[in-house]
């Protein structure tokens, strides 16, 4: 069970960052992965898991959470703010909050729904151009507006650029969550999870390690 793999590999990052084990979080992405495949890991008792559309993920998790109680999902892509109000039926966590016109939207369906996802404050800590996230320079300022609006700010996210040493932008991160005294670090994926907790990571979003490879034919 590749599940259980990973935890393991989870727990020696953990102890060798001199960290508690079972400190960090797995959410496990289950984005394209066929029915059969979720089913299988829910039924091996894991619980949380994330998706990167509003729309694909309105598709199966409300038959799913019926069928599994206690099922936490993350929104671990991108958010439009015409899919705000769906996104809170939904999930119980959004990871790409990015921009104040976003944060200004989920602060009027906080008022309305009266509850509010956590939040993750999405940095595009390698100032990549295509690549949603705020600019290192400004998530000071949206983290501030965020919380002026008295929204539930978790923490923080990345996206390494695919070409980088991922632990320079955990780090990164990392000092950014600092500065402005967030604990929460979403940072970490299949291929450099181990490297997200050494650096700290509360969250890891794995994928493919758990279901195996996406087939986007
Ligand atoms: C798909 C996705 C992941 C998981 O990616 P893997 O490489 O399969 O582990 C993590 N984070 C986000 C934002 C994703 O879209």
């Amino acid at each position: 069970m590749p599940l259980e793999e990973i935890k393991e590999r989870m727990r020696q990052a953990e102890v060798r960052a001199g960290r508690d084990p079972g400190s960090t979080c797995l959410i496990a992405v289950s984005k394209v992965q066929p029915l059969q495949r979720v089913t299988a890991v829910l039924e091996s008792g894991h619980r949380v898991y994330g998706e990167n559309k509003v729309q694909e993920a309105s598709g199966k998790w409300p038959d799913l959470k019926e069928a599994f109680p206690g099922v936490t999902l993350h929104l671990v892509g991108p958010l439009q703010t015409n899919k705000v109000k769906a996104a809170f039926e939904l999930f119980d966590a959004l990871h790409a909050v990015d921009r104040s016109k976003l944060v200004q939207k989920i602060a009027g369906q906080a008022q309305t729904a009266g509850r509010c996802p956590e939040l993750f404050i999405q940095v595009n800590t390698g100032e990549e151009p295509q690549k949603a996230g705020v600019h290192p320079r400004d998530a000071d300022g949206l983290i501030e507006e965020a919380r002026k609006a008295d929204l539930p700010v978790a923490g923080l996210m990345c996206i390494p650029p695919q070409d980088e040493e991922p632990s320079l932008h955990f780090a990164l991160l990392a000092k950014i969550a600092e500065r402005n005294g967030l604990s929460g670090l979403s940072m970490g994926m299949s291929a450099d999870f181990e490297s997200a907790i050494a650096q700290g990571a509360t969250h890891i979003r794995v994928g493919s390690a758990v279901f195996g490879a996406r087939d986007y034919g």
